[in-house]
């Protein structure tokens, strides 16, 4: 059985008061399960003292990037030695924002992916196909493609404690959430693209979330998915009663 995981990804947003608040009534109030694991991923300034905050709780804290090096001269990078070193466990490799407004690329993506694993942080390795790319059939040939390419060179042991997060460009943040089928359906694909890079036994242990508009009122359907192991949420993981609400429904 594979543990559910949803994350919340909060992009630039939220004071660091308002981050402090959540971070302390979602700890309190998250209970502990066996099935599923809770995630937060705040700006990269709140980090440590969410790390702080949520220490002990169910709650995990997630960066949303990071560079690929332990260290060096880049200016306004942070790496994953330092995530790591706070206490951080988690980290979102990959986003469509971060292809699209930071050159983020296949190649870049798969040296944070082993950069991840080498400082024990489990990445959660996102990807998804445009509207265009949908509408001209080819969105799982391209999931699959940028799966291939995060993975290169990752051993089967590590691959498998890797979150793989499908989400479709067009679904975030515009309300618009793929249906359930097809989200299965693109989950079920990167399953088996897994499986033929690696065996069954990673295929079935990788777990896949979805992610684009995923809300309190569609996560149930999402999450009776044979391939949809949870969600990665944006705007609604920014309200605590919101995000609690997700998390009861996993
Ligand atoms: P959304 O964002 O839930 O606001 O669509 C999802 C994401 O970007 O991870």
């Amino acid at each position: 059985m594979r543990k559910r995981i949803i994350a919340g990804n909060w992009k630039m947003y939220k004071s660091l008061e308002e981050a402090k608040s959540f971070a302390i009534e979602v700890q309190e109030k998250a209970a502990a399960s066996e099935k599923l694991e809770a995630v937060i991923c705040p700006p990269a300034l709140y980090l440590s003292e969410l790390v702080q905050i949520t220490k002990g709780s169910a709650v995990g804290i997630g960066a949303q990037t990071m560079h690929d090096v332990k260290e060096g001269a880049f200016t306004g990078e942070i790496s994953p030695a330092m995530l790591s070193e706070i206490g951080v466990g988690y980290v979102v490799l990959g986003h469509s924002e971060r292809r699209q407004y930071f050159n983020e690329t296949d190649e870049s993506v798969n040296k944070k992916v082993h950069a991840a694993f080498d400082y024990k942080l489990t990445p959660i390795v996102c990807v998804g196909e445009s509207l265009e790319d949908r509408e001209s059939g080819q969105t799982v040939e391209l999931v699959a493609g940028q799966v291939k390419k995060a993975f290169e060179g990752v051993c089967a042991d590590l691959a498998a404690q890797a979150v793989i997060a499908y989400e479709p460009i067009w679904a975030i943040g515009t309300g618009k959430t793929a249906t359930a089928q097809d989200a299965n359906e693109v989950c079920g694909a990167i399953r088996t693209t897994i499986g033929e890079l690696y065996n069954e036994t990673v295929a079935d242990q990788i777990r896949i979330q979805y992610g684009g508009s995923v809300k309190p009122d569609n996560i149930e359907e999402l999450l009776t998915m044979e391939h949809i192991d949870g969600a990665l949420v944006g705007g609604a993981s920014l309200d605590p009663a919101s995000f609690l609400k997700l998390l009861e429904a996993g």
